[in-house]
């Protein structure tokens, strides 16, 4: 159980994920651009964030850069959400500091066993430290 950000604008995405995360029993926050999400992030602190790659304004890629730049939540793992519009774009999503992607539209299993696996690696860094 954890307390996860999506950042999504387009609304279908946003309910379906959101949807699947509260019935596998997490707390769900939710931004539709990266700006308020951003702002989410250095409130509430949540343990992963769910960014969709696509939006308007700063896009996902940009605000992971600036999580990553920053040490208050650099330590936040990010998985991007991608269109099939960016595939083969892998490298520019990890290059940006997201450290897993998920394609859209997903499967449910997908979601959330990537999701359990962030967790899972990030609990296991903060116990090694
Ligand atoms: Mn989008």
């Amino acid at each position: 159980m954890a307390r996860i950000l999506i950042i999504e604008d387009n609304p279908a995405n946003m309910k379906l994920a959101t949807f699947l995360l509260i019935s596998a029993g997490h707390e769900v926050l939710q931004a539709v651009d990266a700006e308020s999400g951003l702002e989410q992030i250095h409130a509430k602190l949540p343990e992963l964030v769910l960014m969709d790659v696509q939006l308007p304004g700063m896009d996902g890629l940009a605000a992971t850069r600036r999580i990553k730049a920053d040490p208050a939540i650099a330590h936040i793992p990010v998985i991007a959400l991608t269109s099939h519009a960016m595939r083969g774009d892998e490298e520019a999503i990890l290059a940006a500091g997201c450290e897993s992607y998920l394609p859209k539209p997903f499967h449910h299993r997908e979601l959330l066993e990537l999701v359990n696996v962030m967790l899972e690696r990030s609990q296991k860094r903060r116990d090694t430290k």
